[in-house]
């Protein structure tokens, strides 16, 4: 059953299907359908918008609107290392890259 809580926003008008947000996602909540990223499954997104800080188009915001519940079980299926490598991967400061 729908309720209001905050979900991820995409604004098809600026995404240029880059794919940054969905290798990002931890829980596997975003793919990129007929050149536009795509949320595949609301019960898939947390809510967080750990996908937004790697938009370079700045095409990903969070809102407040009717969606399906955010399954707390997929948290149990994450892999913690693979999620740590994603978020080293795509959050770590641009100096450190030229490392
Ligand atoms: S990171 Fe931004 S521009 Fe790239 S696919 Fe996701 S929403 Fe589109």
């Amino acid at each position: 059953m729908k309720t209001k809580r905050m979900i991820i926003g995409i604004n098809h008008e600026t995404c240029i299907a880059c794919g940054r947000c969905v290798e990002s996602c931890p829980t596997k909540a975003l793919e990129i359908v007929d050149g536009k990223v795509r949320l595949v499954d609301e019960r898939l997104c947390d809510g967080f918008g750990s996908c937004i800080a790697v938009c370079p188009t700045n095409s990903l915001y969070i809102e407040e609107r009717e969606a399906e519940p955010f399954d707390w079980g997929i948290l149990e299926r994450i892999d913690f290392d693979v999620f740590m490598d994603k978020l080293y991967k795509h959050y770590k400061p641009a100096e450190l890259e030229e490392r």
